[in-house]
């Protein structure tokens, strides 16, 4: 397709300009093969299949130097700063990994079983998308590691031509039976223990030392899932980026459990290391995989930080910020941990679910977020916009011929009409979820690259205040 074709030949154009003002600054020789590098890992092959990625040498381990995060422009400190001097660790940067490079900050949408619902990778690359996450419980369970390894990796396997992300299933196998939300930024006003945790429901999941034994919800089986088992599930499934192996805590463990837990997740850290390091050796052939640690530790100051150094003593590549935190701590939280952390590792956070926690995070120092509502809300009919998030299927929109946003430039909006739209999800037909889903990923992807360019060009907090003021106009703040 002509509009793919040329944004591939933009990007291979920029790799090999910022790979050279990269090499000017970082003192490395400039790499004078990487535009056909970029080039080629791009194109497809006469089967239609993606070409092998970069990095990857036959009878040789991945090589590491495929990934790094280079920044650009940071946000400057002031009086609000919450970082250590009024220090802000907003930036924007890129992140190169085997499969291409990731423009941060940037919006990571999920696809779950290594599939978005209703919509094909290839829509996803044309509305924006830079990268996928997929949940490796998920894929464990359907279809096996094995079929992905087999199938040359987790891009590969879904035809999504960029880089991939997987979190470690310990969110998946520690929320069995207990009903965890998955949110990062909880609203605890109004929370009992039993919205957390779901009382009286069969628990799937027992946590002790050396991992977690769970009964899986897709037929009754045992199973158990350790930082070794978590390793080694994760390199077959090929991402770029995986994560480490934790333990999940919610906001309403006591603080004596909290503190087990986040040594409990730098003991399974280091596991994740050790076993990375031996499968990144034993796994010859295949492109450098890099691993984040995962930063624990609720709403305390002092253990996000401990959390953090600890996490930063690591040979990981990257941090990812997790964990339930209150909502109105978001912002601190990632300060405290960016603090502590080496500038040169990218910091993703995971499972965002708000515009304004989209912002607080990219303010201190969020370079990457998953997050699961837009699909999950479009196929429920709820419409992401600049002025809040409505429901499609409210009466009014029956005889609406406008488009679901006025104004936005997704391909849902340009072709069809709100009450299409409303017809499709009311009848239950499979394009009204593909359709909401489109705008919705759409909305939150442009997000980001508008974020990223007020960064850039020195308006983020005036686009910051606009986009709040607008977004939450009509009192949908929650
Ligand atoms: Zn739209």
């Amino acid at each position: 397709m002509n509009t793919t074709a040329a944004t591939n030949a933009d990007a291979a154009a920029d790799a090999r300009h910022l790979q050279t003002a990269a090499a000017d600054h970082s003192g490395h020789p400039a790499d004078n093969d990487s535009t056909i590098r970029t080039a080629s890992h791009l194109a497809h092959s006469a089967s239609g299949l993606l070409e092998h990625p970069r990095g990857a040498r036959p009878g040789l381990p991945g090589d590491r130097s495929e990934f790094s995060f280079e920044q650009h422009s940071r946000l400057e400190s002031c009086a609000q700063g919450k970082g250590h001097d009024g220090a802000r660790y907003g930036r924007t940067g890129i992140i190169h990994t085997p499969h291409g490079d990731i423009r941060t900050p940037a919006f990571v949408p999920v696809a779950t079983q290594s599939a978005m619902k209703g919509v094909l990778p290839e829509t996803m690359k044309d509305l924006g998308a830079q990268c996928l996450l997929s949940n490796a419980f998920h894929l464990f369970e359907r279809p096996g590691e094995e079929v992905l390894d087999e199938a040359g990796g987790l891009a590969r396997f879904m035809n999504w031509d960029g880089p991939t992300f997987t979190d470690s299933g310990g969110f998946q196998v520690l929320s069995l039976g207990a009903g965890f939300k998955k949110t990062l930024a909880m609203d605890v006003t109004d929370m009992k223990n039993d919205d957390v945790i779901a009382e009286g429901k069969e628990r799937l999941a027992f946590v002790d030392e050396d991992g977690v034994t769970f009964k899986s919800p897709l037929n009754g089986s045992r199973h158990r899932f350790s930082a070794e088992i978590s390793m080694g599930i994760q390199h077959k499934l090929g991402a770029d980026i995986m994560f480490a192996f934790d333990e999940l805590t919610t906001l309403m463990n006591t603080r004596g459990y909290q503190e087990h837990s986040v040594e409990r997740t730098f003991r399974w850290a280091r596991r994740c290391v050790e076993e990375h390091r031996r499968l990144t050796h034993e796994r010859v052939g295949k492109p450098y995989q890099a691993l984040y640690g995962v930063v624990q530790g609720a709403n305390y100051e002092d253990l996000r930080r401990r959390a953090a150094r600890e996490i930063a003593s690591l040979d990981f590549d990257g941090v990812g910020i997790g964990g339930a935190i209150e909502k109105r701590l978001i912002g601190d939280t990632c300060a405290w941990i960016c603090d502590e952390m080496p500038e040169n590792r990218p910091r993703h956070v995971l499972g965002i679910a708000e515009v304004d926690d989209i912002f607080a995070c990219v303010e201190n120092g969020g370079d990457t977020f998953d997050c699961v509502s837009p699909a999950r809300c479009g196929r429920n009919g709820a419409i992401f916009t600049r002025h809040g998030r409505y429901n499609i299927k409210r009466a009014a929109n029956k005889h609406d011929f406008n488009p679901l946003e006025e104004g936005c430039e997704c391909y849902t909006c340009t072709h069809y009409t709100r009450a299409y739209v409303d017809h499709l999800l009311r009848a239950h037909e499979m394009n009204g979820a593909t359709l909401a889903t489109i705008h919705n990923e759409h909305f939150f992807v442009k997000l980001l690259d508008d974020i990223r360019a007020s960064i850039d060009a020195g308006y983020f907090e005036e686009l910051r205040d606009e986009t709040l003021a607008h977004y939450y106009e009509n009192g949908l703040m929650k």
